[in-house]
């Protein structure tokens, strides 16, 4: 892709040489969150190729699954620590509960445990160098601007009253409701603007065609749907399909599920995402494949591997107030996750829990892992082993191996949650077949988390757009969206405000079973460098925005990747109820504890998202108590 004013030969090609993506990120500095970098390789790419510019703040070095993370992780794959380290020896330290994973599962581990044994002592153990799991943030500097973004995990659902989630919301002080967000600059008053990452398909939608189009130079169709998708180059029966015109016969639709378990919701769970989209809206497979790269989102999978039953699964189990609708804090729910620390750790956070003092506040890393408080979170520490001491059902404690800056250690617990989800089968030694073989059948598929600070979006505003949707090149959509007021000071929203655009980077391959497509999207997102990724993103920018006045050069100030490895779980079909009278594999998982280890993480759930996090850490915690 060539621009006539650019040289791609010039190191200033596009911006590609802007200092704040040069910055030095290479310190040792071992009081804060920044990690030791190195010159060792995975994937073919040493730390400066993987991570690349991370950003500032607390979240600064903590990117992602990042290189010092994998790492560590690979070497526990590759069981290339000496055994002699996996054999048990003295535990240097003992715990009533250890968890492993600091995600939002674990954390409300270790808070249902602080509240249904306040006595007891508790130890989180993580390999990331910040606590959050998926719910982490990015945070760039744009001339003073302190600009916020989810690198993963985003939006929250306000509860209904009386719910579980009501009260577990409520017992770490946040009331759950519908955040206040920023009021408009007067030129964008009559201008939709989201309040999530997420577009939509109002008139404030642009839609991008390429060259996969016909159209290499680019075309814009703006307010498409208002249109009926008038001057896309959609073929004729593609636009008849988008627009909900085709009437599939009645006599083939699967009715709604109205419950978890009834035999609708069991009937969806028999088919594909894309078999349900054929029989109840009347879609080609063909067109699903070709212009919906959305239609499994939620699981980051192409929609033929994935149960029909799983887009439908978040409402049936966690039913929310939709009249307030989908939530957003400034780094989705890394605010979710600063409230569950500041309730375990009162002064991890400084200040009162409200969400603007946990949003503003550093992190206090140095009141995470004291000795003298029953709740202890330990960062940068990845577990490789862990197994019942002595004969299953004589074992009163279980022993946990890791390593830490390079160095091994041996703890010892009463109970243990794995809330770490997909790698528990190759750290829980003696887990039997029936555990080991369940959690075989989850996949989950990588997804890249690309945000984009801008100087401003005027380019976007002047055409009325704040939303856009492409079908080519790097992600496939974004929103504009108005922050929480009390992240911004009250200030207004205006085209000439910087602002981060998150883009979600998928590694669908339909036709290919789920573990193909989970295998070679992660070796190419894994293996592609920084530099590929923000040149491509620079250069496909360039094409979309350039005929607006936008300049790469100028108008990009900063770029963070987030690279996840396992982002999704992907429920295939038979993953909720399972297959020909099997049970399903997360039953055999959640129905009771293995002797002393009881396992969580929203994956148990089969869907992504925080409320099954939660969900799943009440239920382990109660079976380990009990
Ligand atoms: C791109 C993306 C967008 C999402 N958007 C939303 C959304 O809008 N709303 C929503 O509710 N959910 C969303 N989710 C789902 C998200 O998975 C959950 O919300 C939640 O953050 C998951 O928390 P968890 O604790 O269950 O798992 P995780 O966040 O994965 O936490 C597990 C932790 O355990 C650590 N760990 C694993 N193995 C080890 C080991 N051996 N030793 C030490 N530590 C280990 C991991 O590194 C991680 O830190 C999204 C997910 C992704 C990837």
């Amino acid at each position: 892709m060539k621009h006539p004013p650019y040289d791609e030969r010039d190191p200033s090609y596009l911006g590609m040489d802007q200092s704040i993506h040069r910055e030095d990120h290479l310190s040792t500095d071992s009081t804060s969150t920044v990690a030791t970098k190195t010159a060792d390789t995975i994937y073919g790419l040493t730390a400066e190729d993987w991570d690349g510019f991370s950003g500032v703040g607390d979240y600064r070095n903590a990117n992602g699954n990042t290189h010092a993370v994998m790492m560590d992780g690979h070497s526990v794959r590759d069981e290339s620590i000496d055994p002699f380290f996996r054999t048990p020896k003295d535990a240097e330290e003992t715990y009533d509960c250890v968890v492993v994973g600091a995600g939002i599962s674990g954390l409300a581990a270790a808070q249902v445990f602080k509240q249904q044994a306040p006595d007891k002592t508790c130890l989180i153990l993580d390999n990331h160098p910040v606590f959050g799991g998926e719910a982490r943030r990015n945070e760039f500097d744009v001339d003073g601007h302190r600009l916020i973004a989810p690198q993963g995990s985003a939006m929250f659902f306000p509860p209904l009253p009386g719910s579980s989630l009501f009260d577990f919301y409520q017992s770490m002080g946040f009331d759950g409701k519908e955040l206040d967000y920023q009021a408009l600059s007067s030129e964008l008053e009559a201008m939709p603007v989201a309040n999530t990452t997420y577009a939509g398909t109002g008139e404030n939608l642009g839609m991008f065609f390429g060259a996969k189009f016909g159209h290499p130079e680019g075309l814009w169709v703006t307010d498409p749907y208002g249109k009926k998708l008038e001057g896309t180059p959609f073929p004729l029966e593609v636009k008849r399909q988008l627009l909900g015109q085709l009437q599939p016969p009645v006599a083939e639709m699967l009715p709604r599920a109205k419950t978890f378990g009834d035999e609708a919701s069991r009937a969806l769970d028999r088919i594909s995402m894309e078999d349900l989209l054929i029989r109840n809206h009347g879609y080609t497979r063909d067109m699903i494949r070709t212009y919906m790269p959305d239609a499994a989102s939620g699981a980051g999978s192409s929609a033929d591997a994935i149960s029909a039953l799983a887009d439908y699964v978040p409402d049936l189990l966690f039913p929310y107030d939709t009249k307030q609708g989908s939530q957003m804090f400034p780094g989705g729910n890394t605010g979710i996750a600063r409230f569950q620390i500041k309730a375990l750790i009162p002064d991890s956070i400084p200040g009162p829990a409200t969400s603007a003092n946990l949003f503003r506040s550093p992190i206090n890393f140095n009141s995470l892992d004291r000795p003298d408080q029953p709740i202890r979170v330990r960062l940068k520490s990845t577990v490789y082993s862990v197994q019942h001491e002595g004969s299953l059902e004589h074992a009163t404690a279980v022993s946990i191996a890791y390593l830490e800056g390079g160095k091994l250690h041996r703890i010892r617990a009463r109970s243990v949650v794995m809330a770490g989800g997909w790698s528990t089968w190759r750290i829980v030694q003696d887990l039997p077949d029936s555990h080991r073989g369940a959690y075989q059948q989850f996949f989950r598929m990588p997804c890249l988390v690309a945000n984009i600070a801008l100087t401003n979006w005027r380019f976007l505003a002047k055409n009325g757009l704040s939303e856009a949707v492409w079908f080519e090149g790097l992600g496939n959509s974004f929103a504009v969206r108005r922050m929480p007021s009390f992240s911004v000071n009250g200030t207004r929203l205006s085209p000439d405000d910087p602002i981060v655009l998150t883009l979600k980077i998928y590694f669908t391959e339909p036709g290919l079973s789920l573990q193909e497509q989970a295998t070679r999207g992660r070796m190419k997102m894994l293996s592609t460098p920084f530099s590929e990724y923000e040149r491509t993103l620079r250069e496909q920018f360039q094409l979309m925005f350039g005929r607006w006045g936008f300049d790469a050069k100028r108008d990009i100030a900063g770029i963070i990747l987030n690279r996840w490895g396992h982002a999704y779980l992907c429920a295939q079909p038979g993953f909720f109820f399972g297959t020909d009278g099997t049970p399903a594999p997360r039953e055999i998982l959640r129905r009771a504890p293995f002797y002393r280890i009881a396992f969580a993480n929203s994956d148990l759930s089969g869907i992504m998202d925080h409320r099954a996090s939660i969900a799943e850490a009440q239920r382990a915690v109660t079976q380990l108590l009990a």
